[in-house]
């Protein structure tokens, strides 16, 4: 198999297989339709915002779709739409973007993190009932890397005590979870369609619901340009100002994207799905590596594979460290990084900054208990950085290239314990607090 390149050997990768995973996809009507909102001067309108967001949301078979400017808005707005506010309790798991649930802090509610299910990467069901409390009002799910989170068992948790379910699905366009589409199952739901995502626009997001109530106090914390649609009689007392302070109206040019791609976006993903299939069948063939993704028949689906990942079982390699196998597996020319978001409860901002100087750190500023969580607290959320590393995702099926790249992660596995003598081992921590953006 030849010599590894990290030790002076030739590369394994020959060809630009980057281009295979080129993303975004833009295409010629795309541009056209961006060029006509352009000449218009109709970049702040929202009429094609409202016809983009009305077939989103027939895709979903939901009643009300609502633009935003970005997904982290769209939380923001959907939270708000639930009534999140002083001293609510809202659970949310800490390995996520921190979108998901910083904006709670913002309404005066009180985020609690759950730990995540070692598999799926999302919040552990079993993890949640013991952060229960009669101030909790609601549970933050991330089909994290669009992998489905257990929304059966979640759904009754949430029926049990009550407790509203809030999706964020920017991870997860188009993933099923036994049969039925993620962002359907909750409350409400909120979908980031940032430029990386699997559903790329631009910068935008976009929230979904069945319930009047959330979709108007959507409209009335962000979208004053909306007023007039409102209905309810408590919320028509305010209109003509946002009650959040925020604007948070789509620009059109994304939305202009957003109206092509909504018709092709299937096609485009069903070609990423029998891509990447084909990818993880054989990288699941290796020892050491376990493609993150629903067991096959389960009826859940991976949708447009945001963030691909596979989990690494160092033991099966003699202990090698993922730190060293990724950089082997770089020498070679395959994109692999070890880790994936970092664990939200030991950043500063969720133990001591006092964000709007209140005189106490603004985590626990509205709530009754110090609820902070501890290192050690949430053990696989603190540890999975180690455990997980990104893997190319294909856009185009292409046997060969595909072949070729999975030809390097043989060629390392194959060769590892001609890695163990230089291993270093792992930093303590591993992992980035935004998944495109490594800081
Ligand atoms: C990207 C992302 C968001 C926020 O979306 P933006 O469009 O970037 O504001 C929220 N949650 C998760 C899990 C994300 O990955």
């Amino acid at each position: 198999m030849g010599k590894l390149a990290i030790l002076g050997g030739e590369k394994a990768i020959k060809s630009n297989y980057v281009e295979y995973c080129k993303w975004p996809i833009i295409t010629k009507e795309m541009e056209e339709k961006v060029l006509e909102i352009l000449r218009k001067g109709a970049m702040s309108n929202i009429e094609l915002t409202k016809e983009f967001e009305r077939e989103y949301a027939n895709l979903y078979g939901m009643k009300y779709g609502l633009c935003h400017n970005n997904g982290t808005a769209a939380i923001h707005s959907a939270l708000f739409g639930l009534k999140i506010g002083k001293g609510d309790e809202v659970i949310c798991p800490s390995m996520t973007y921190w979108a998901s649930c910083l904006p709670v802090l913002s309404l005066g509610g009180t985020v609690i993190f759950a730990d995540i299910d070692e598999e799926s990467l999302c919040i552990d069901p079993n993890d949640i009932e013991r952060h229960i409390t009669d101030r909790t009002k609601a549970i933050i799910v991330v089909h994290y890397a669009g992998y489905p989170a257990d929304m059966d068992r979640i759904m009754q948790l949430a029926k049990k005590y009550n407790l509203k379910v809030l999706e964020d699905c920017s991870h997860s366009h188009w993933c099923f979870y036994k049969g039925k589409l993620t962002g359907t199952f909750g409350d409400v739901s909120a979908f980031s369609l940032m430029s990386g995502k699997s559903f790329p626009i631009g910068e935008g997001g976009i929230m979904l619901t069945n319930d009047l109530e959330i979709y108007e106090r959507a409209i009335i914390f962000g979208h004053y340009e909306r007023h007039s649609e409102v209905t309810l009689d408590y919320l028509k007392k305010g209109i003509g100002v946002p009650w959040g302070g925020y604007k948070y109206r789509i620009h059109q040019l994304s939305s202009a994207v957003g109206i092509v791609l909504i018709k092709i976006f299937k096609e485009i993903f069903e070609e990423i799905d029998k891509a990447m299939t084909y990818f993880c069948d054989l990288l699941d063939t290796l020892p050491g590596i376990k493609t993150h993704r629903p067991p096959k028949n389960s009826n859940s689906t991976k949708g447009g594979w945001y963030a691909s990942l596979a989990h690494y079982n160092k033991e099966e390699l003699e202990g090698l460290s993922i730190t060293r196998f990724c950089e082997a597996l770089r020498a070679e020319g395959v994109s692999a990084y070890p880790g994936c978001n970092k664990p939200l409860h030991l950043h500063p901002l969720f133990q001591n900054i006092d964000i709007y100087n209140d005189g106490k750190p603004t985590v626990i500023r509205n709530s009754e208990k110090d609820i902070r969580s501890k290192i050690g607290s949430l053990p696989i959320s603190e540890n999975i950085g180690k455990k997980v590393f990104s893997i190319p995702r294909f856009v185009k099926f292409d046997k060969k290239i595909i072949e070729e790249v999975f030809g390097a992660f043989e060629k390392v596995v194959k060769n590892y314990k001609e890695l163990l003598k230089d291993d270093k081992g792992d930093p303590p921590t591993i992992g980035n607090w935004g998944l495109t953006f490594r800081i």
